[in-house]
């Protein structure tokens, strides 16, 4: 039998899916689950976009496109990236389109790091899994950066300089941020451009593709300030801000490597499907109410969630910035019922009490000191918020052990 590469063997993967399948699994015996694992929002897409994937395939415009995308999207993606970011000076050329958000993750390590040369790159922990495994895949170092419940989940810049070494190429951003729910607010922002203002040679990755769902504050990205914009690699999309997760659009902007990604889309698929892409053309240039009115929707159901978590016995949830995921600290929840950590509370919780959600061990190594969570997703509706919540509070308190 042939050999599969160490690489392939070592690849991580977004345990999301493997949640998925088991939470799949016992829906098909029949048993009843509510669902918080899965990140996407629980809209369709707006009328309007449909329609214009629709017209886009009766008018024969389904063939390859350009690898970095159509004129038409490149021009809206960097009209739309800049009127979000303060008008940044963002040209067309600068931004290259891809099948999702997800492949600039490694397009932008592969294009900042060499194999197995010791590079370095600094993530944030927890975090979205598919930075530490592409970081692990190409053949450079991860370098994880703890994220703190008490600043509300965003890291210590203390922290950051520490890890940063001459061997550091790329710093991965996410705000708001997957799975805390946590931003970074502008303040947090300067002390980071301080830091890298010491180490030019540092590319950042910002990924932004929740930038729409910003509701501690305005957004306001790290390639607005001085200096960020030429070293900064944008990232954002269409997956979340108009629920277009499956039609895979994302889109990332920096003047210097939008020639490098294009090579690499060439190298890779080629180009994000046509027919996407002007559906994506219509979803940034058309009306906004869709879009609005899901935003609104998940700030609601955000502060629904939080309030009745904290209301659980043994649970005490920070107040998310943004995103559509609740992080909620069960330390005490699962000392109180006798598990060891998140992870069997997780499968407890889905197997006693038919509530799924995802734990904090699928989103990179515990933090040290910092507790056990679960993230929640609450792209779910009010009703299965409040049905989950309260399957999660009675199996705590049916649970409890008596103090001996
Ligand atoms: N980055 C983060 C932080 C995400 O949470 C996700 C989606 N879950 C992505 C990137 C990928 O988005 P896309 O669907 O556009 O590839």
């Amino acid at each position: 039998m042939p050999d599969i590469s160490r690489r392939a063997q070592s690849l991580g993967t977004e345990n999301a899916f493997v949640v998925l399948a088991e939470v799949n699994a016992l829906a098909r015996q029949g048993k009843d689950i509510v669902s918080f694992c899965i990140g996407q929002p629980d809209f369709p897409a707006p009328e309007n976009v449909q329609e214009a994937a629709i017209r886009a395939i009766r008018a024969g415009k389904h063939g390859y496109t350009p690898s970095a995308g159509i004129d038409e999207l490149r021009e809206a993606a960097a009209r739309y990236l800049a009127g979000m970011r303060g008008g940044l000076p963002i040209r067309p050329e600068d931004v290259v389109v891809g099948a999702g958000a997800k492949p600039f993750i490694a397009y932008a390590i592969l294009s900042t790091t060499d194999y197995g040369a010791g590079d370095e790159v600094i993530y944030p922990n927890p975090g979205f899994p598919i930075y530490e495994s592409q970081i692990v895949a190409n053949g450079a170092r991860p370098v994880p950066l703890h994220l703190r419940e008490a600043r509300d989940f965003a890291f210590d810049p203390a922290d950051l300089e520490r890890l940063i070494t001459p061997k550091t190429k790329l710093l991965i951003l996410n705000y708001p941020h997957n799975p805390t729910g946590g931003t970074l607010a502008r303040r947090d922002l300067e002390a980071i451009a301080a830091i890298l203002a010491k180490h030019p040679r540092v590319w950042v990755y910002a990924d932004e593709i929740y930038s729409r769902l910003s509701f501690a504050a305005p957004f306001f990205s790290i390639a607005q300030l001085p200096g960020m914009l030429e070293r900064t690699i944008v990232c954002d999309g269409a997956s979340k801000t108009w629920a277009m997760t499956g039609w895979r659009i994302g889109f990332a902007c920096n003047p210097t490597l939008a020639p490098v990604f294009t090579r690499w889309i060439t190298n890779t698929e080629s180009c994000a499907s046509q027919i996407s892409q002007w559906a994506a053309v219509e979803a940034i240039n058309g009306p906004q109410e869709a879009a609005e009115r899901m935003r609104a929707s998940f700030l609601e159901r955000g502060e629904l969630i939080v309030r009745l978590l904290n209301q659980v016995p043994g649970v005490s949830c920070r107040k998310p910035g943004g995103a559509f995921y609740a992080w909620p600290n069960v330390t005490e929840a699962c000392a109180r019922i006798g598990a060891q950590d998140s992870e069997e509370f997780r499968k407890r919780l889905l197997n006693e009490a038919g509530v799924a959600v995802l734990a904090d061990i699928h989103f990179g190594a515990r933090v040290p000191g910092e507790g056990q969570h679960l993230r929640f997703s609450y792209a779910a509706s009010k009703a299965a918020i409040e049905q989950g919540v309260s399957r999660m509070a009675d199996f705590i308190k049916k649970n409890t052990r008596k103090a001996a």
